[in-house]
């Protein structure tokens, strides 16, 4: 008998193995770009045709290649990058299986053109399916460049099987959005059918983020600083306002690598939790810096996963990170309580814009941050409960008294409330009609207070004369006592009793005659919808339960200082706009909206 095994000839080989790095033109975008960061480039200039199918061609300025290491770099496994296999967990260069280029040879006609700055002459390779055709001396500037012609020209299944080039330069401008945005100090062209697309100048990452998706990201950009020994969080988040309703500009990195992370993408949802609309989406472009010996990094070049080895530690310091940046900035637009028949001058405008262009009328403290007492570095060692623990205030100063609305002394005197329906507050601000809905005002109100009280402890109990007994079944009485720590914080004063009875020796203050064993029955429904080991989670949990159940209910009259005060606390929260589930609390019709009405309905 003869044997039959017989190895693949190299180029089959490669052919086969390029199918997995090389996907679609972008494949071989992304590969060419990282090598030319990894060559040290400052300059690296992309230029493909009929989306990459006809031609990509990357040219770079970075450290070029000698004439051995030309012809060695298409040999598949030929890397500089790595020699140990233990370099692969402290690798931090982009690439590093030396597949790359093996596998664009396999599937292109490829030619090198490459000259170290040591060499007087650069050379050129002509590598076509693996075959090198041609190697000659040419002259050339220092540094790379790769053309790719044809692509997949040898495996026609894989080019039929690409999108329409609409498709495929969508692919592509997202590769290069990925690598051009962590590297903003490189500077970066893009051609497209002999169009420029982007010209990317070197600078910051700000800059960077406006030269790829415009300059009006100018304000709506707010900046994200974390360091902690073990994870430092560096980026921009997009403010709420500005919050898409598709899935947008998300960009996570780890190390500069983009990659996906469904599970940290939640940490920054619940950091915006109850200021963006349910259906929108938060932006954020956020590099997550780690010791490489903290992440396991699936080396399959083509993927973007990453896992932490601590990943709750990353969750808890991204969420404090953009949690920090949100409360730093004031979300709430402002709203000029000024004299209504002052008409002049139009301050009173919804400002969009954090400019301080309305002076502060508005009792809200733009650097209060309602989850820190202070920017305090992180220590990893921490548990990282107690990130959101209690106050981490080393001084006991009282702090908790900056975020509280003071009273506008204009409304007081000259402006008017009326209900309407018994629903919605109506009244005037310097620029139009504001009207409120009282109900959702007031659980923003409750919701930002609870929070509060749950992070400095601060809840106020009333003892209960008659203390209460509450009783679940085992598994409940179990979930229950996850809870408990928090209930306490916001002024339940609880005892486990037995492993099923819970006596309620005192409520919160705020309760006032609700039935206590009604809302915790409703906070136990929610937990088990929605049960988490985050205590971040559960704090907002049950400040969102407590303020739906404790709030003022629509169909519910109420007094005109009543009415006063509810828009005062109101415009004092730190999220004025919506309501803890994402809900639009008032509206404002403008003196131009009404003069335009009334101009088209005369
Ligand atoms: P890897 O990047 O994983 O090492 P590649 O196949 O992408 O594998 O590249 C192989 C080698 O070719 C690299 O390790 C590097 O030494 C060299 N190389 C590739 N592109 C460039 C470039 N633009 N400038 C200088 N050297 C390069
Ligand atoms: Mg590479």
């Amino acid at each position: 008998m003869l044997d039959v095994i017989k190895l693949l000839p190299d180029g089959v080989a490669n052919q086969i193995a390029a199918g997995e790095v090389i996907q679609r033109p972008a494949s071989a975008v992304k590969e060419l770009m990282e090598n030319a960061l990894d060559a040290g480039a400052t300059q690296i200039d992309l230029v493909v045709k009929d989306a990459g199918k006809a031609l990509i061609m990357v040219t770079d300025n970075g450290c070029g290649m000698s004439e051995t290491d030309a012809r060695m770099c298409f040999e598949r496994h030929a890397t500089s990058k790595i020699s140990k296999a233990e370099d692969l967990f402290s690798i931090r260069t982009m690439g590093f299986r030396g597949e790359a280029l093996a596998s664009i040879a396999a599937i292109a006609q490829v030619e090198l053109r490459t000259r170290r700055k040591e060499d007087e002459v650069g050379v050129k390779i002509i590598n076509e399916g693996s075959v090198v055709k041609e190697q000659t001396l040419a002259p050339m500037p220092v540094g790379t460049t790769f053309t790719v012609k044809n692509l997949f020209f040898n495996v026609p299944a894989r080019r039929n099987f690409l999108k329409s080039p609409a498709a495929e330069m969508r692919h592509i401008v997202e590769e290069f959005t990925r690598v051009t945005l962590m590297n903003p100090e490189v500077g970066f062209t893009f051609t497209s059918d002999g169009k420029e697309l982007y010209h990317l100048y070197p600078g910051n990452l700000k800059q960077r983020i406006m030269g790829l998706f415009g300059s009006h990201y100018d304000e709506k950009l707010l900046p994200v600083h974390q360091d902690t020994d073990r994870v430092s969080i560096h980026g921009y988040i997009v403010k709420a306002e500005f919050a898409k309703k598709t899935r947008g500009e998300q960009y996570f990195f780890v190390n500069k690598r983009f990659i996906k992370h469904p599970y940290l993408h939640h940490a920054i949802e619940n950091a915006f939790l109850e200021m963006i609309p349910k259906d929108s989406f938060p932006g954020y472009f956020l590099d997550i810096e780690v010791d490489p010996a903290d992440i396991d990094v699936n080396i399959h070049p083509t993927k973007t996963e990453v896992n932490f080895i601590d990943v709750k530690l990353v969750y808890a310091i991204l969420h404090a990170a953009v949690r920090k940046a949100i409360g730093q900035n004031n979300l709430s637009p402002m709203i000029d309580f000024d004299e209504p028949t002052n008409l002049g001058f139009d301050f009173g405008e919804v400002v969009k814009s954090s400019n301080p262009i309305v002076q502060p009328e508005v009792p809200v403290n733009p650097s209060y941050n309602p989850f820190r007492q202070h920017q305090e570095r992180v220590r990893p060692s921490e548990d990282w409960r107690l990130l959101y623990g209690e106050r981490t205030d080393q001084t006991g100063e009282e702090t908790s008294s900056e975020s509280r609305a003071e009273m506008p002394q204009q409304i007081e005197q000259k402006s008017r409330y009326l209900q309407l329906s018994q629903s919605y507050i109506v009244t005037t601000v310097k620029s139009g009609l504001l009207v409120i809905d009282q109900h959702l005002a007031h659980s923003r109100i409750l919701f930002e207070k609870f929070l509060k009280e749950m992070e400095t402890n601060s809840g106020h109990s009333q003892q209960e004369l008659f203390p209460q007994p509450f009783t679940l079944n085992v598994n409940d009485a179990s979930l229950f006592r996850e809870l408990m720590p928090e209930l306490q914080q916001v002024g339940f004063s609880l005892e486990q009793v037995n492993p099923t009875t819970f006596m309620i020796n005192g409520t919160p203050a705020d309760l006032s005659g609700g039935d206590p064993v009604d809302l915790l029955e409703k906070m136990l429904e929610n937990y088990k919808i929605n049960r988490t080991d985050l205590q971040l989670e559960r704090k907002l949990g049950i400040a969102k339960t407590m303020a739906a159940q404790l709030s003022v209910k629509s169909n519910t009259p109420l007094s005109e200082p009543e009415m006063q005060n509810l828009v005062d606390q109101l415009f004092g929260c730190n999220v004025a706009e919506v309501a803890p589930d994402g809900k639009k609390i008032y509206t404002l019709l403008t003196i131009e909206e009404l003069n335009g009405k009334l101009k088209t309905e005369n």
